[in-house]
């Protein structure tokens, strides 16, 4: 069975005001459902904790910010986003979830990785839908902390997904960054081997979540399936991808 690794960064899961976006969620739960209507696997690697303790809290982000007080938040947030999860998948749409919390160091201990690998398994053969987050409250290598575009990549590897898909609020990977020149070109496919040129040109990571078209390039690098970098508010963009086999965004192969 095709089996689909959804991310979606914390620009799409979160408004202005710093609450979570319902909306949004739900049209992910109507899309995911048709991926299970049409027979496919799927799991979502979802960002967003961090940013729903703020708003929870009404704490406005600042650059000052300490690793802890991000911990503390997402332990805060990560209830709140799965109590919209559960809403809006669940008694919206009839789907299963399951949380999954993984840290970089389950990656790198034999039996940790074992077990993640059954219990991701178990729930997808059961038609569950496994969200996994970073643990973040635990996590406590900073440069690996608060990167859920790797974590796709590498749980992408672990269950053997056909194809990752990076959902994010930009079309897709530009050939500057499109913030800084409007007429920036838009990348349709590139090859993993070849990325060096995309990496210099790659802005630096969002505000509020720590991704940015630099951790996405090295999720597609990292990962051992095709990558799509698109836009989440594309309306059908989950169908576009997996059941039309269209590329609304960037392909990496
Ligand atoms: N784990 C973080 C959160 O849920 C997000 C990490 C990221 O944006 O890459 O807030």
């Amino acid at each position: 069975m095709e089996r689909i690794v959804i991310k979606i960064g914390t620009n799409l899961l979160t408004r202005e005001d710093g609450s979570l976006n319902t909306d949004f969620i739900e049209k992910i739960a109507r899309e995911v459902k048709k991926l299970f209507m049409n027979k496919k696997e799927a799991l979502i690697v979802t960002s967003g904790a961090v940013a729903a303790g703020r708003g929870e809290l009404k704490i406005k982000r600042t650059d000052s910010e300490t690793l802890h007080e991000k911990q503390a938040l997402a332990a805060v947030g990560q209830s709140n986003l799965m109590q919209k999860y559960y809403k809006a998948f669940t008694l919206g749409c009839g789907i299963t979830i399951a949380q999954i919390l993984l840290t970089p160091h389950d990656f790198e201990n034999l039996e940790t990785l074992q077990n993640t690998h059954n219990s991701l398994k178990l729930l997808l053969s059961k038609k569950v839908l496994p969200i996994v987050n970073e643990n973040d409250v635990t996590a406590t290598d900073e440069l690996k902390y608060m990167a859920n575009d790797r974590l796709a990549a590498k749980v992408s590897n672990l269950i053997g997904a056909d194809s990752l898909i990076l959902l994010t609020d930009v079309e897709g990977l530009f050939e500057e960054d499109p913030h800084e020149n409007s007429k920036a070109k838009l990348v349709k496919s590139a090859d993993k081997r070849n990325l060096k040129k995309h990496f210099a040109a790659a802005g630096e990571a969002s505000a509020n979540g720590h991704g940015g078209m630099r951790t996405k390039l090295e999720a597609a690098k990292i990962s051992e399936c095709e990558t799509f970098i698109a836009d989440g508010n594309v309306r059908d963009v989950l169908s576009k991808i997996v059941l039309k086999g269209e590329n609304p965004g960037t392909v990496i192969r």
